[in-house]
Parts: structure tokens; C-alpha cells; sequence
């Protein structure tokens, strides 16, 4: 059995996933691209790295002290509901979550123990184990061991951009194309785009059918259609950007990205003095605030093991757990205010 579930996305702060190190023009700090199209993307692998960790973490901070502070307790839970509170969600109360530790969200660094049953499950220590192996965040984002390994239930495709914010006279508007419309799976029947130099404003006022309408520093003429595109987007998303979608060529869409990233500079601090180090100005380039990604996550149920979660247990937890990209965010630079977005699983 298997199941697909849609990732739409916005983001609340301008987002930084970098690709280390490469510097072009005047950018020291440039970030992940597709190499085909040059558009700027969420990679699959951030993406699932960080709901793996937000996954153990909801599910951690939603046990008891009591079962946190004592691993020897984990011995006797032959009823989690008897030990967890009882308002815990459904997806908690999987059987091998009682092996759960905060462990499970990261690298394993102890891929070589393994503990097979409960009697071992008391010489496991916090503070010395890897990944668990058992619990709902390892059989969903899979772990590898000396004597066993397992691929996991999910699998992340890259976030890439759907709708792309622009300044323009008229405030901000949302760029696309047929290109990414088609790759988020969103229906274009009836929807003539845009030829040449001419973009189309969809569904906003009646007053002027045509003009010339700046996307950053690009004017282009524009012609007025009503198409119901942001129709399929969650409702958070679409509140913002229906009346202000702006289809464009598809062999504009990367430059017209690309020329409006969001890039700042910052001053490298000395951890030490405080003072701002000398000669240490960097530029960032960063998809900016507003963005809507899009992408999807690919549950496969494993017909081979009896104890696995299911697939809706493991929906359940993804949907909790993107909750927290709102806060926590995702990619670098976190702390200078990048990164947060809210997530949309469907
Ligand atoms: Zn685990």
C-alpha cells in the first residue's frame, strides 16, 4: 500500500539553505538550486532531516517527565496509555515508541548496538545509544544498524517554488509559470499562458485590461484573465496571493527568481568580545519571505514486518510535527531571523 501526501508551504521568513562555500559574483553565501531550471529549492534530504528531529521532539516533549528522567521504567510499560498521559495523539501510543529517545531525531552515532527485546531494553542508556530502531521516528525515516537496517516509510521530495513573490507598482505580486504549475500537480485545463514578453495578471480588477506592470526591475505589458489557480491551495496560502498571481514565460521565471532573491549582508561577530571582527562583511542570498513551495511525501507500507506503524499513525505525525517549522524553522542562520515557514500537509 502506499500513499502520497501534497506539501504546500510559505515562507514567514526569507529561507537560507546553503550550499557551502561556493561564492558567485558578489555573493558569498549562495544557496541550493535545481541545476536544470537554476531555481532556488528546499532539498528533500533538509526537509526530511529536520521533520525527523521535529517528529522525536513532539513526541518526547509529550511523555511524562517521569518515563523521560527514568529509562529503567521502560522495562515494565506493557501499556503505554497506563504511563502516558492520556490525551496523547493516536500516532503516540505506537507499541515501539516506548523504545523512543531524542536520539532517534539525528545521525545514529552508535550504529552498532541494537537491542532486540525487552529484557534489553533496560541496559539501554540515553546518554551512549544511537537511534532506537523500534519507535515510530526510525521506522518512518529509517535507521541502520550492525545487525539490522531498514529503509524508512517516507521519502521526501525536494520543496520547490510554486509562487514566487515580486515587487511591483502595485504591491506584491506572485509569479509563476506552466512549468511549476504542472510540477505541483495543479489543474491548468482552459489556462492559456502567457508568449514572447507578455505576462498575464490573473483575476484581479476589472479597471485596466492591459498595461505594463514592473516584476522587480523587469517591465513587461501585461493583458487581465480569470483563472481560478490558487483555488487548490490551502486557504493560509491562498488568502494572500489570489488576485496577485502573475503567470509568466516559463523561460523567464529563473531569471526573474533569481534577480529578486533576497540578499543581505551581514557583519561576522567575535564570540569573544562582541565587537564586530575586521574585514569580516559577508553578503547571503535568501528565498524571500512569502515564497509557496510546494512537494510531496511518499508513504510505503512495508508488507514484510508486522510491527510497523501505519500509514496514517505515520501521517498523523508528520502533520504534528511540521507545527513546528513555524517556530524552529528550517536551513541555516536560523538565529539572524531566517527560516520559519508554515507547512501544509494534505
Ligand atoms: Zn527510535
Amino acid at each position: 500500500m502506499m500513499s502520497d501526501l501534497k506539501v504546500y508551504s510559505m515562507a514567514s521568513d526569507p529561507i537560507y539553505i546553503g550550499t557551502g562555500g561556493y561564492t558567485i559574483g558578489r555573493v558569498d553565501n549562495t544557496i541550493v538550486r535545481d541545476p536544470i531550471t537554476r531555481i532556488p529549492k528546499i532539498p528533500g534530504s533538509s526537509f526530511a532531516g529536520t521533520m525527523r528531529f521535529y517528529s522525536a521532539l513532539k513526541l518526547q516533549s509529550a511523555f511524562k517527565e517521569e518515563y523521560r528522567m527514568n529509562p529503567s521504567k521502560r522495562k515494565v510499560i506493557d501499556n503505554l496509555e497506563k504511563l502516558f498521559n492520556n490525551n496523547l495523539e493516536e500516532w503516540m501510543k505506537y507499541e515501539g515508541n516506548k523504545w523512543s529517545m531524542m536520539k532517534c531525531a539525528g545521525q545514529d552515532d552508535k550504529p552498532n548496538e541494537y537491542y532486540e527485546n525487552d529484557e534489553e531494553i533496560e541496559k539501554m542508556d540515553s546518554k551512549k545509544s544511537g537511534h532506537c530502531g523500534h519507535c515510530i521516528v526510525c521506522k518512518t525515516f529509517g535507521y541502520s544498524k550492525d545487525s539490522k537496517s531498514q529503509q524508512g516509510i517516507a521519502f521526501f521530495s525536494d520543496l520547490n517554488i510554486i509562487f514566487f513573490p515580486v515587487y511591483t507598482r502595485e504591491g506584491i505580486m506572485w509569479i509563476t509559470s506552466k512549468q511549476l504549475l504542472e510540477f505541483a500537480e495543479i489543474s491548468i485545463e482552459g489556462v492559456e499562458f502567457p508568449q514572447g514578453e507578455k505576462v498575464i495578471v490573473v483575476q484581479r480588477s476589472e479597471k485596466n485590461k492591459e498595461g505594463n506592470i514592473n516584476l522587480g526591475w523587469l517591465n513587461l505589458p501585461y493583458e487581465i484573465k480569470h483563472y481560478p489557480i490558487a483555488d487548490e491551495l490551502p486557504d493560509d496560502i491562498k488568502k494572500y496571493i489570489q488576485n496577485k498571481i502573475v503567470l509568466v514565460p516559463d523561460d523567464l521565471i529563473s531569471h526573474i527568481i533569481n534577480s529578486n532573491l533576497e540578499v543581505r549582508t551581514s557583519v561576522s561577530i567575535d564570540p569573544l568580545t562582541g565587537a564586530s571582527k575586521v574585514g569580516a562583511l559577508f553578503t547571503s542570498e535568501a528565498i524571500p519571505r512569502g515564497t509557496v513551495f510546494y512537494g510531496d511525501i511518499r508513504l510505503i507500507e512495508r508488507p514484510v514486518s508486522n510491527d510497523m506503524p501505519s500509514l496514517s499513525q505515520v501521517e498523523a505525525m508528520l502533520k504534528d510535527a511540521s507545527r513546528y517549522y513555524e517556530s524552529f524553522g528550517i536551513g541555516g542562520m536560523v538565529t539572524r531571523g531566517f527560516g520559519r515557514m508554515k507547512v501544509f500537509i494534505r
